[in-house]
């Protein structure tokens, strides 16, 4: 399926889809990894992009497929620099038993990541509507039950910062997509489940896995 951002971010099209992880504490821990004081990167292709609406055939007969709800932000560009344009709220799709594997191996966890329909996210809402980056809050519900509940005010590299962070390796574009890291909670989908995500009191969208 084609992703088109809304009506207000037309003319932006999607670029590159960069990728925090253990940007929460809590949630390295869940996982057993260790809190370090920045964050990792990783990216997804743009293969992986589907937005967050009506349903999706979970990816199947590769183990275990894991929710991460986690904080968008759509990159701007002007003659000062890049900057957060809109704030989305999206799930980073994992085959977890795929990226333990690889990871006991040393190995990428690409194919863990980045198979088709991996990056699922919502609109956008503009920065004018976000009081402070500095608190944002979000709950992910599946099935009408509260799995993630979530506030950049916890993660590990602010919001604020994590454009500077990545551009000391890249100039961040127009339509770059920033995963900023899922807090605790992540868990298992199954065919039937429905996910809901809520962001600074706006309903984000919702999607239903067949
Ligand atoms: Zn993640």
């Amino acid at each position: 399926m084609a992703f088109d951002f809304a009506e207000k971010e037309k003319g932006i099209q999607p670029r590159t889809i960069w990728c925090l992880g253990r940007n929460y504490a809590k949630h390295a821990e869940e996982l057993g990894n260790a809190v370090e004081a920045r964050p990792l990167v990783f990216q997804k292709g743009l293969n992986a992009l589907v937005p967050l609406s009506g349903s999706q055939t979970l990816f199947r007969n590769h183990g275990e497929v894991h929710y991460e709800t986690e904080i968008i932000a759509l990159i701007d560009r002007n003659d000062r620099g890049a900057f957060i344009a809109g704030i989305g709220l999206g799930l980073d799709l994992t085959l977890r038993d795929l990226q333990n594997e690889l990871k006991a191996a040393g190995k990428p966890w690409t194919l863990a990541k980045s198979f088709d329909g991996a990056a699922i996210v919502s609109r956008f809402i503009s920065m004018n509507e976000i009081p402070s980056l500095r608190q944002i809050r979000f709950t992910m519900t599946l099935n009408q039950e509260v799995r993630q509940r979530g506030d950049s005010s916890q993660m590990i590299l602010p919001l604020e910062k994590i454009p500077a962070y990545l551009e000391a390796y890249t100039d961040l574009q127009p339509g770059d997509l920033i995963f900023t890291g899922t807090p605790e909670g992540v868990g298992v989908l199954n065919p039937g489940d429905e996910v809901n995500l809520d962001m600074a009191g706006h309903q984000m969208g919702s999607i239903r896995f067949k």
